[in-house]
């Protein structure tokens, strides 16, 4: 299977399935009452070394645009990168479920926000301006977009001009785990101690089915956060799904041990391709994407044995990259189920399919 696609291609880990089947027996309260979603909820105490209030939903998209709804009112401002998921990816859901809140997107290379570019957003919506929305929340995506990762102090950076601008910072963590194994910190340092006041905990591209968790910090900005799920349809009756999808997720450190696979056999593919005449890597690829300017005649070689992979356009490129007309712009993301041989065969495909571009026209005596 070449599947480059995305981490979402793949099913859950077969230890997650294991804790579902296991809690597949026997009565227990419903609507996540139930023993298995409060053993995750401990867990993820325990991950985050901090009291913790969790909402277990069962997509990203809502675990954002629940996330911001706490956050931000409807003539609020969440302040978020140009190709934020939330902007770009969710269908309005953030602007539905705050009720009408307003993106605004912010600029800073390879998918971060960047400090300076914030200040000057946050200058242009000062506070008791009636015509324009008010500063609500920042939301940064870890990993970003682009695969690439702020530092803990990029992080607690940002937090402090969000919190000296009165407004609080939502983390998108739908690749959490990946971001984590690759800096190296502790949960806590990536997100609380860093500033973050909610998290959306992901945990659906790395090993559940559908599983993702909603943390505050401040358990006071949580207080309505139960019947917004509700209204949203996102309390499921047989929480116990959830919470046992969690708890398997996070036992023994089971999350990390994926996310370290992942992020291996992205670094793998990033190496084999660098490698390449007449490839580019964009950018570094810390975590299990990793974005690549291919020869056309790879991605077509690619695409004809099959190999499943996004077109990126140019997204994200700055303009001097940009890809030429026989070059075309991939993201190919790894999960933890991507295979050691998928890697090896895909950059032997693009080498191949490059040394024979180079020969055919040698070999016909064509000098170019
Ligand atoms: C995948 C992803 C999400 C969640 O998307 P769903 O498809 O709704 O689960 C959120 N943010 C980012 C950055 C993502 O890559």
């Amino acid at each position: 299977m070449m599947d480059f696609a995305s981490d979402n291609a793949v099913g859950a880990s077969p230890l997650v399935m294991e804790a579902l089947i296991a809690a597949n027996h026997g009565a227990v309260t419903a609507y996540g009452s139930d023993p298995c979603s409060a053993r995750a909820k401990e867990l993820l105490a325990d991950v985050f070394e901090h009291e913790v209030a969790c909402f277990f939903v069962s997509t990203g998209t809502a675990a954002n645009a629940l996330a911001l709804s706490a956050l931000c009112p409807p003539w609020g401002a969440v302040f978020c990168h140009h190709h934020a998921h939330i902007a770009n990816d969710e269908s309005g859901a953030p602007e539905m479920f705050t009720g009408g809140a307003k993106l605004v997107g912010v600029d800073g290379p390879t998918a971060k926000i960047s400090p300076d570019a914030f200040r000057k957003t946050l200058m242009d919506f000062p506070a008791g301006v009636v015509r324009q929305v008010q500063p609500g929340a920042l939301s940064l995506s870890q990993a970003t977009e682009c695969g690439t990762l702020y530092s803990c102090d990029e992080i607690a950076a940002l937090s402090e001009i969000a919190h000296a601008g009165g407004i609080a910072v939502h983390m998108d963590g739908a690749r959490f785990a990946n971001a984590l194994v690759s800096l190296g910190c502790t949960p806590a340092e990536m997100s609380w101690k860093a500033g973050v006041d909610v998290l959306s905990f992901g945990a659906t591209k790395n090993g559940t089915f559908a599983c993702e968790a909603v943390i505050f910090f401040d358990s006071e900005k949580a207080r309505t956060f139960a019947y917004r799920c509700k209204r949203a349809g996102h309390t499921l009756s047989k929480g116990r799904l959830l919470g046992a999808q969690m708890t398997g997720y996070l036992k023994d450190d089971h999350w990390l041990d994926l996310a370290r696979i992942a992020n291996a056999q992205t670094s793998d593919l990033a190496r084999g391709l660098k490698d390449i005449p007449g490839v580019r890597l964009a950018w570094d690829a810390p975590t299990n994407q990793v974005f690549a300017i291919l020869p056309r005649a790879a991605d077509e070689a690619l695409r004809r044995a099959g190999v499943r992979y996004y077109d990126w356009g140019s997204r994200g490129l700055d303009a001097g990259q940009s890809p030429a007309s026989d070059e075309v712009f991939v993201r190919l993301v790894t999960s933890f189920a991507t295979e050691s041989g998928a890697v090896r065969s895909f950059v032997g495909l693009v080498r191949e399919a490059v040394s024979r571009d180079h020969a055919t026209p040698v070999a016909a005596g064509i000098v170019r």
